[in-house]
């Protein structure tokens, strides 16, 4: 139990971080070194500027788009190879667990943004992140740990198909779900994935879709009525709309949480409005999960992303133990 008279406590307390990009989990100093063992020209050859370049300081970004051309656009770049993928992936499981006791971590990423337009091989990218996964789970046997791979909206439909067949292909090898993000685009129709995500569920798949972020609430009711996932990456416009919100308690669909993620894009715009939007979610009777949408890159880590809550009291001490629970029974992973 997490006491709230020691608020270090969640530092020695077993968490699960559902929610966590790989373009947004690895420490700039292993980035910097994995662009240069393989050569790639970066725009600086100052450390204390690339470091800026790969994290997001506070209010120097508005909005998913910005996010993804700004900061994503470097760290995936980096990313975009079997060299630089398995070490990566095994960093960021070993170091969250050594550092911050997370033993049930699902990473998730786009295998078609880090296979520079079709240059390289899909299946390659991906081998070499099960294999950096496989390392980590034998380096630290008391974590559990998987990868969710990530379609977008930025992708036509045959590549996100490709990327769906890909998951199932690697299922037995540790790939636990499928997931949507990038910015709302007039090009991407949800409606055209329903079947899609409801044959991953039934072929046991997890889905989880990012949706409810920011926008309008449109896709997000869809999401929940049609495809009704497992859970929801952020969902938090759902605060707007009781009808929402009572579909999402039905339908038991868990919502994952990011707080600083939330505040460094600007969705939401201040801790009185966190309070209030989380607030509304909670009380509505949604199972909320928190998470870190990408520690390093948000500068931040999850249990102090739990204490901010704590801190702020938008939360007390004895409902994060019922979200840290949440995330335990909400995760992909076998129990
Ligand atoms: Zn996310």
């Amino acid at each position: 139990m997490l006491n709230k008279n020691k608020p270090n406590a969640l530092k020695r307390m077993p968490l699960a971080d559902l929610h966590s990009h790989m373009g947004g989990a690895v420490a700039a100093p292993i980035l910097w070194t994995l662009a240069h063992e393989q050569g790639i020209k970066l725009p600086t050859k100052n450390y204390w500027d690339f470091e800026k370049m790969v994290t997001v300081q506070k209010s120097d970004l508005h909005g998913m788009a910005a996010l993804d051309r700004e900061k994503y656009y470097w760290t995936e770049l980096i990313q975009s190879s079997p060299l630089a993928m398995e070490p990566a992936v095994r960093q960021t499981i070993g170091g969250a667990y050594r550092a911050h006791n997370i033993v049930r971590h699902e990473i998730r990423y786009s295998p078609m943004k880090r296979n520079r337009g079709g240059e390289r091989d899909l299946d390659y990218i991906i081998l070499a992140s099960i294999n950096g996964l496989e390392r980590a789970l034998l380096e630290y046997p008391e974590v559990k740990a998987g990868i969710i791979l990530m379609l977008d909206r930025e992708f036509s439909f045959a590549l996100n198909e490709i990327i769906y067949h890909k998951a199932i292909k690697y299922q037995p090898r540790g790939i636990i779900g499928i997931d949507v993000a990038g910015p709302l685009s007039t090009k991407f129709h949800m409606a055209a994935y329903v079947d899609l995500f409801r044959e991953a569920k039934q072929r046991g798949l997890g889905v989880t879709i990012h949706t409810g972020e920011e926008g309008n609430l449109k896709e997000m009711a869809l999401v929940v009525q049609q495809i009704e996932p497992q859970r929801i990456g952020h969902g938090i416009l759902a605060h707007k709309d009781k009808r929402l919100l009572a579909s999402l308690r039905e339908k038991n669909i868990v919502l994952e949480l990011c707080p600083t993620s939330n505040l460094n894009i600007g969705v939401i715009k201040d801790i009185k409005t966190m309070k209030r939007v989380y607030r509304t979610l909670f009380t509505a009777g949604i199972k909320l999960t928190i998470n870190t949408d990408g520690p390093e890159m948000h500068g931040t880590n999850l249990w102090r992303e739990y204490n901010l809550l704590v801190e702020h009291k938008i939360f007390s001490a004895k409902e994060i133990n019922g979200l840290i629970k949440n995330s335990f029974a909400a995760t992909f992973l076998k129990k």
